[in-house]
């Protein structure tokens, strides 16, 4: 009998496809990839199961024109049931899904090359060649520092400072061949350090649910010597001979972090970044699917990867918003994680010293065991915290006197300070004085953003840029104002006010160039005095020991979003970035500036510390049925104009609003900011106390959207567990 093969296809259809399967060919297998006719194209899909019968009829099926998988299936049977799974829970796509496991280089039809020889070694027969000419410096360096290595990768050669134009004249010379790279001998391993008594016990406990699937919560201040007890619970893992996978926030994956790794596990380490090429990333892949790397460490889609046999999983900074994707597939790599420990039955360690509301309610209802660390490691004191009220201060650039005192007595001392706003660019609006213009965004209901050093308006939402004008286009007037403070213009009034200190500004328009952070930080990581000044940048990953004070310029925006999690973030923010005072031996000082120090947010967090905080937050989400009390899903839509969006919205809300008892579906709404890049966005909100029930009305929903005649220019998208409603 003739065999069919259901085949998930790259397409945004949520709908897999049956394709004959020749006679000829080996059994088909769930999980291989093939070249299958889509359309008028030809798309890599991957086999989802095989069959006897379609419900097509067979003269109508097309046959599979290629098999691209040798010898394994390029997606393992684990990863295949999370893909299914993951289409399921968040109503995606399930080709999606398979396409973004696939390492880029997999998605194509070609079979990649194997990875090119990247090391140069000198020709042995350099003795019979006309030597170089004594002007080619360059060249003759180069030759050089080849022949004292040995051999050096192209990389390391980029890394000297040598140009590709360079090394290709000494290649066409025929001065240096390619070779095989020699890996670099493992350096000798860090010793592990000797636990305290809540690390100890914390070890104890993961180590102890080893073997199983077992959750737990790790909740530890700053600098309380985390990063100590994901190393030690991972040396375990692997002495069983497992993998262990270590998730980071996207700007937490930083050179410091992966160095302390790499030092203790040399050679053993896959990082997995935005930084790697695709033949680098398949290479890693590759290696984590066989089992010879043993520890992943990775942002938020390292959580897809395939594993030989993995034994625990680490989610460091698990409230972390960066671990949602925000575009296509809505997954939250901390929710998958939990996922994949089950599936393997594991154990997994959220970790953070602000924990999600989320995972604070899990401990709550028994499903996470709540592992503590209250101390900082060492001789480290918690930073103590103190609110500023600075209304009917004179503030100098967004800096009240007290703070600037501060700064002052601080960089006396000898010692670093930390200012933190979460604002990039010079000022958040420029303003015509004289007959109140405002620079708007042309695309966005937004405004544009003075980046002043650079001359130019920038709108943070859809990146426009236009110059920055000198007369006010309006009514012509040069009384243009700059108006509220940013980081750039932060750095520039420290500046000028301590001209002898270096201060060092990150933010994403300082660091946008790859290894420029390393740069940056590489005085003040060696404790020279100076005032670092950033956005959450700064709040992320990094160790400063040496930084004793932190101003914090303004919090006020965070505690009235319209957003029901923006109390927590702002809460989280705060903490986190309090948290880099006093992580060495010298204690800390967290000053925050705020129009409402009477704000209860503010109080609770100050007085009685994020746990209490946190309670209270979780008792008025419990009053209103919101996650993690509830559950929630958002259907988004953008068009052209707001009616289009509008009005595809309400057919879905007519379908599905009272169709499933006890679930609420509220809207639609335009979103807050409707207007961004040119579009209009609008949405729907879906809440129940029962997750099966949000399912259920979200199946009507989307297929009444699939019903509806697509325009051309409407896109929508759903989100469960949404971040944002909007
Ligand atoms: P966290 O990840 O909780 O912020 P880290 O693991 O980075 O904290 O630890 C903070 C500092 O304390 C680091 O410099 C680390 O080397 C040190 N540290 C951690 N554990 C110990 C320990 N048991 N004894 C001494 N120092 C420690
Ligand atoms: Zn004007
Ligand atoms: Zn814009």
């Amino acid at each position: 009998m003739q065999k069919l093969v259901t085949v998930a296809n790259p397409s945004p259809l949520r709908k897999q496809f049956d394709y004959l399967w020749p006679e000829s060919w080996p059994a088909p297998r769930p999980g291989e990839r093939v070249l299958v006719p889509f359309g008028n194209r030809r798309v890599v899909g991957l086999v989802t199961a095989i069959r006897r019968h379609s419900d097509v009829d067979a003269s109508k099926l097309k046959a599979v024109v290629q098999r691209l998988d040798d010898d394994q299936p390029a997606i393992g049977k684990d990863l295949l049931d999370l893909a299914q799974w993951s289409a399921r829970y968040y109503h995606h796509p399930l080709g999606e899904c398979l396409q973004q496991m696939l390492p880029v280089l997999l998605r194509r039809a070609e079979t990649p090359k194997a990875a090119t020889l990247t090391a140069w070694q000198l020709n042995p027969e350099i003795a019979d060649l006309p030597p170089l000419s004594k002007r080619a410096h360059q060249q003759q360096a180069l030759l050089a520092a080849v022949t004292e290595h040995g051999q050096l990768s192209k990389r390391q050669i980029k890394a000297m400072g040598y140009t590709g134009d360079i090394l290709n004249k000494l290649i066409r010379g025929k001065y240096l061949q390619a070779c095989t790279p020699i890996p670099p001998p493992p350096p000798t391993a860090d010793r592990p350090l000797t636990l305290n008594e809540e690390q100890h016990c914390a070890v104890q406990a993961v180590v102890g649910g080893l073997g199983a699937f077992n959750r737990f919560l790790l909740e530890g201040v700053t600098g309380s010597g985390k990063t100590e007890v994901y190393l030690q619970v991972i040396a375990e893992c692997l002495q069983r001979g497992d993998q262990a996978l270590v998730l980071i926030p996207e700007i937490g994956l930083t050179p410091q972090t992966l160095a302390r790794f790499e030092r203790r596990f040399p050679g053993q380490v896959s990082a997995l970044h935005s930084g790697l090429s695709d033949s680098e990333r398949l290479n890693n892949w590759q290696a984590i699917r066989t089992g010879e790397r043993q520890i992943v460490l990775g942002t938020r889609s390292a959580v897809l990867s395939d594993f030989a046999r993995l034994g625990v999983i680490i989610v460091d900074e698990e409230h972390d918003p960066s671990y949602k994707q925000q575009d296509g597939w809505h997954y939250s790599a901390r929710d998958i994680a939990v996922k994949r420990a089950a599936d393997w039955q594991c154990p997994v360690l959220l970790a953070s010293a602000t924990p999600s509301l989320d995972s604070l309610y899990n401990t709550q209802a028994g499903r996470y065991q709540h592992l503590k660390l209250v101390n900082r490691a060492g001789q480290a004191q918690a930073p103590t915290l103190r609110l500023l009220d600075i209304r009917q201060q004179t503030l100098e650039q967004g800096l009240s006197p007290l703070v600037i005192d501060q700064l002052s007595d601080n960089l006396r001392q000898g010692n670093q300070s930390l200012v933190f706003l979460n604002r990039r660019g010079f000022a958040p609006l420029l303003q015509c004085h004289s007959c109140g213009w405002m620079a708007d965004c042309d695309a966005c209901d937004a405004r544009m953003t003075v980046h002043f050093r650079r001359r130019e308006l920038r709108c943070h939402h859809c990146d426009a840029r236009k110059a920055l004008p000198t007369h006010c286009p309006q009514c012509g007037n040069t009384s243009l104002i700059y108006d509220g403070p940013g980081t750039e213009r932060l750095e520039l009034a420290l500046q000028q006010h301590f001209p002898e200190a270096p201060v060092i500004r990150i933010d994403r328009d300082t660091t946008s160039n790859k290894g420029s952070m390393t740069n940056l930080l590489t005085d003040i990581q060696q404790g020279a005095p100076g005032i670092l000044v950033g956005t959450q940048m700064l709040a992320k990953g990094h160790h400063f020991p040496d930084v004793t004070l932190v101003a914090v310029v303004d919090i006020d925006g965070g505690l009235f979003s319209p957003d029901f999690r923006a109390a927590e973030r702002c809460g989280q923010l705060l903490l986190q970035v309090a948290g880099r005072a006093g992580r060495g031996d010298k204690p800390g000082t967290v000053l925050i500036q705020t129009h409402c120090p009477e704000h209860p947010v503010l109080l609770d967090l100050v007085q009685r510390g994020y746990s209490e905080f946190a309670q209270a937050l979780l008792g008025e989400r419990k009053l209103l049925n919101l996650p993690p009390c509830g559950y929630m899903a958002v259907m988004r839509c953008d068009a052209r104009q707001l009616d289009q969006a509008m009005q595809f919205l309400q057919q879905v809300s007519h379908h599905a609003n009272g169709a499933v008892p006890g679930c609420d579906v509220i809207g639609p709404l335009p979103a807050a900011m409707a207007r961004r890049a040119g579009r209009y966005r609008a949405s729907i909100i879906f809440q129940s106390s029962q997750r099966q029930r949000l399912h259920q009305a979200l199946d009507l929903a989307i297929a009444q959207g699939e019903r509806q005649r697509r325009k051309a220019d409407l896109r929508w998208s759903v989100d469960v567990d949404p971040l944002e409603v909007f």
